[in-house]
């Protein structure tokens, strides 16, 4: 038997930025610390039923790749942060964008203005080693506070524990070991121009490189010493439609859903893509969106 916390067969199109028709046959959210308790008991189904786990905060760096996932959801949405001195302790579902404003506007300090329009959790940064106009997670975050599902244990895991890379970490493909909380130091940002724009200046900025709508940003990863988005410009595939999804015009390694979109035109755009920068560069691109498929 299910544990009676689980939710069936949940809609959860609107939990991926891409907004492509998707359900789960099991849904739980984490709304305050006393919702933690269950997760025992809600791993120990998954294991006994064979039933994948995802974890999933804003959705902002997902494709939901099927119709149904036939697996557990686990959304979560506790938030808050302090900021003593230097020091910045979130939670891990407080929304990134929204802490970097109100450090600026309410502590007076300029260091996360960069992080000001970055889409997404803390949580959701750490595990992606988010970055955004030259600052990354790895390079002011002190440590994690962490649960581990499988152990039940509460962990705290230096910055080396993580194993930061490129847009990933040991936290971001994996369903056992959840991040509650991080602290981040500030000081250690180091000095850039963003830090003297007004929020202003920063927004208009970010509007001209990037475009609104149902996308998760950069689909894939810069190859060495290149950017994806100047390859797929390159080949002429900016405004390149299929079905309801298109290349975006503005930053061609955005794919948007114009509203009716599938994951299988998504998926479509995506091989386009691979295909050609393959055939006229030699070069693999490799995505960065975490895309979940079911076989
Ligand atoms: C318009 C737009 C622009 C973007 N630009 C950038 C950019 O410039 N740079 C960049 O790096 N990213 C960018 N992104 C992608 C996105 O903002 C980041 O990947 C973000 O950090 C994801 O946060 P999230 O809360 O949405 O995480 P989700 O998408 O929900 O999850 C991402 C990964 O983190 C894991 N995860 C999330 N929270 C936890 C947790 N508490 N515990 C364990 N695992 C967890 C998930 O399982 C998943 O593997 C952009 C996205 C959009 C929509």
């Amino acid at each position: 038997m299910p544990p009676s916390c689980l939710i069936r067969d949940h809609d959860i199109t609107a939990l991926s930025a891409f907004h492509t028709p998707a359900k789960a046959r099991y849904y739980f959210e984490i709304l305050d610390q006393s919702a933690l308790e269950h997760l025992r008991e809600i791993y120990e189904f998954s294991i006994h039923e064979h039933l994948p786990i995802i974890f999933i905060a804003r959705g902002t760096n997902f494709l939901f790749a099927f119709d149904v996932f036939p697996g557990i959801i686990i959304r979560f949405d506790i938030r808050g942060y302090t900021l003593d001195g230097w020091i910045l302790t979130v939670q891990a579902w407080e929304l990134v964008s929204l802490t970097s404003q109100k450090i600026y506007t309410e502590h007076k300090n300029s260091h996360l203005i960069p992080w000001v329009w970055l889409p997404g959790t803390w949580g959701g940064a750490i595990a992606g080693n988010a970055g955004w106009f030259g600052l990354e997670a790895k390079d002011f975050l002190l440590d994690v506070a962490i649960y581990d599902m499988a152990r039940w244990t509460h962990e705290t895991w230096t910055r080396e524990q993580c194993l930061f890379a490129y847009r990933t970490s040991k936290l971001k493909a994996q369903s056992q070991r959840l991040i509650l909380s991080a602290r981040f130091d500030l000081g250690a940002i180091v000095e850039n121009p963003y830090m003297e724009m007004s929020l202003a200046e920063f927004m208009s900025v970010r509007r001209e490189k990037q475009p609104a709508g149902h996308t998760c940003g950069s689909f894939f990863k810069n190859p060495p010493w290149e950017s994806a988005g100047r390859l797929i410009d390159a080949v002429g595939l900016k405004w390149t439609r299929i079905g309801w999804a298109k290349i975006s015009e503005v930053h061609a390694n955005f794919f948007m859903n114009d509203e009716h979109g599938t994951f299988q035109d998504i998926l479509a755009l995506r091989d386009l893509a691979k295909k050609t920068i393959q055939e006229s560069y030699k070069i693999t691109l490799e995505e960065e969106v975490r895309i979940i498929s079911v076989k």
